[in-house]
């Protein structure tokens, strides 16, 4: 890092306000339940008539025991049996769904997301399979991920899902040391870990991916040095490094956390730090925000190229696929319109026995949300922002579109988060460690009062 550590300081202190995260622009927030069917029917027809190829999530949302930091959709259950009951709903909503696709239309991208995807057994997670392939076709060299728990994931779970085409997985890792893993209800030794990153390779799964955070109760520097290095060790092809993000007002059960147990914001900045700094000794490229990914890997290729997308998701090679999620809660995402399901799970279940889609709100995005988010998505991802090439792409004069806004950016240029130019701006080095507050310049909607309490701190 160029700032000596007080100034950087002084930054956070400066910038460490409740914003948005960016998997989206506009955000979850702004989605509505006032909707018309028609809406979604007329989306559906553009859809049916591409042959585009398409990216799937699937959302299990059940786990069997809580995490105490979870800002996850789940629900915590040991009753197996209800994996079968929810496969039976996701068979009936992708009966719905796929009608609305082209019929030459290819699965790119596949993602099962939780809640615990592992939580379903071996025989539920082929069951799972056989729906994908019977409703949809998938695409010769489609990107097929899996979330894992390292505590829910054996043998016979690895080899199930490599039968049914997986070839990537993230594994929830969090903090390999007992005191942190204590203060957040969820004791998973490293061995275990280790176990399953051998496994998943051992069966073809080569493509790995670890999730940790910084800013848990009970971390320290040094104990943060120690998990990363207690990573860094099984080589994994990607890391995510996420904030913690405190907002028990709508996650209650991380009121269960011990406030007094958090690290300062000193020491949480400098676990931030530290991994910036020491991953690309060991050969990780910084893609931003939270991602760092190998040289040799598809979003550092991405990054390099100026091709990298955010989703849902997070960073990602694919995201100008539309993406159909299935399950309940999940989120679709399409040039114009992105829809929620019901996150109420006998809601969810109760207008697919009506045979209805199981949409609870929608978002119909304005061509001045599509500009806003072009603008937002080449900060995240591409950290420059050059004003002829965006006026083109977006039918605008950008110096005069955004003239309050490149105003507002020069209190961040003379922070040093960004340069100004004739013809643009790009994001410092410094800047990269606070691009929410840069891209928030460009959101619209936060000037609402419910915005406020809906974001975790920006840094
Ligand atoms: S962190 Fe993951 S495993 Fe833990 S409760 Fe949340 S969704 Fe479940």
């Amino acid at each position: 890092m160029s700032l000596l550590k007080e100034e950087l300081l002084d930054l956070v202190q400066k910038y460490n306000v409740p914003g948005p995260r960016y998997t989206s622009y506009p955000t979850a927030v702004q989605f509505s339940e006032a909707f018309e069917i028609a809406e979604l029917e007329e989306n559906f027809c553009r859809r049916k008539e591409s042959e585009n190829p398409l990216s799937l999530y699937i959302h299990i949302p059940f786990c069997f025991s809580l995490c105490w930091y979870c800002g996850c959709t789940k629900i915590i259950t040991r009753d197996q049996n209800r994996g079968d009951v929810y496969l039976d709903y996701l068979e009936k909503e992708m009966a719905l769904v796929s009608k609305t696709t082209h019929p030459l239309s290819t699965l790119k991208q596949i993602h099962f997301g939780g809640g615990t995807p592992t939580f379903l057994d071996p025989k539920q997670i082929r069951r799972l399979g056989k729906l994908i392939k019977r409703y949809f076709t998938l695409h010769k060299s489609a990107e097929f991920s899996v979330e894992i728990d390292p505590r829910r994931c054996s043998e016979e779970h690895i080899i199930a899902l490599k039968q049914i085409g997986c070839n990537r997985a993230s594994l929830g890792v969090q903090d390999t040391n007992e005191e942190v893993q204590k203060a957040i209800h969820r004791i998973q030794p490293f061995g275990e870990t280790q176990k399953v990153t051998e496994q998943l390779r051992t069966h073809g799964i080569n493509n790995i991916n670890f999730d940790l955070i910084y800013g848990l109760p009970k971390q320290t520097p040094s104990s943060f040095e120690k998990t990363i290095s207690d990573v860094v060790s099984l080589l994994p092809d990607r890391f995510a490094v996420y904030s913690y993000a405190h907002i028990p007002s709508i996650m209650p059960a991380q009121k269960l956390l011990n406030e007094a147990d958090f690290p300062s914001t000193e020491e949480k900045l400098g676990m931030l730090v530290y991994a910036i700094e020491t991953l690309p000794g060991f050969g990780y490229n910084y893609i931003g925000m939270d991602h760092f990914a190998k040289k040799t890997d598809e979003l550092s290729t991405a990054l390099t190229k100026g091709t990298l997308q955010r989703n849902f998701q997070g960073y990602s090679t694919h995201s100008e696929l539309e993406m159909i999620a299935l399950g309940m809660s999940s989120i679709s995402q399409g040039p114009s319109l992105y829809c929620q399901n019901e996150k109420d799970l006998n809601q969810y279940y109760a207008k697919l026995d009506e045979g209805k889609l199981p949409v609870k709100k929608i978002l119909r995005l304005t061509d001045e949300d599509i500009i806003r988010k072009t603008v937002i998505m080449h900060i995240m991802c591409r950290g420059e922002i050059i004003y002829n090439k965006l006026s083109e792409e977006l039918g605008i004069t950008f110096t005069e579109h955004f003239s309050g806004e490149i105003e507002n950016l020069k209190q961040l240029e003379a922070d040093g988060l960004l340069l100004l130019t004739p013809n643009g701006f790009k994001i410092t080095s410094t800047g990269r460690l606070f691009l929410r507050n840069i891209a928030m310049i460009f959101d619209e909607y936060l000037t609402q009062s419910r915005h406020k309490t809906a974001y975790s701190k920006t840094v």
